[in-house]
């Protein structure tokens, strides 16, 4: 069902403790951890426990849980002191903009110039 843990996502896995992951920050609706790769100084994944492909179907699915997500990722920044230098917060959607993980998830990326994109 719609939400449920699947057997076989990796941040499923992480949320349920079964990969280890740096844990930057939880609470009872997310958890926030480093990027195994990361691409800035501040490159932390924010993920609702809830188990959504990307973040447009968790919107539609489970609305508080989007704002949950981006509550945290202010959290982290605050947390990661990259919020008087600016931040970015990317949500990937589909393979063809470079999504990997079909968890819904934000990159927190901060701690260096980030050029702008749009
Ligand atoms: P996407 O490409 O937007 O789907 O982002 C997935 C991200 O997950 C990538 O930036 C990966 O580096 C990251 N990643 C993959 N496996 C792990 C892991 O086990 N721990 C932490 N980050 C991971």
């Amino acid at each position: 069902m719609a939400g449920e843990a699947q057997p076989d996502c990796l941040f499923c896995k992480i949320v349920a403790g079964e990969i280890p992951a740096t844990v930057v920050r939880e609470t009872d609706t997310t958890v926030a951890f480093r990027d195994i790769n990361p691409q800035a100084p501040t490159h932390v994944l924010v993920i609702p426990r809830v188990h959504y492909a990307n973040a447009a179907e968790l919107a539609a699915g489970d609305p508080a849980a989007v704002v949950d997500v981006l509550r945290e990722a202010g959290e982290v920044a605050a947390k990661e002191k990259v919020v008087d230098s600016g931040y970015r917060i990317v949500f990937n959607t589909g393979p063809g903009a470079g999504q990997t993980v079909f968890h819904a998830h934000a990159h927190v990326l901060g701690g260096r110039d980030l050029q702008r994109l749009v």
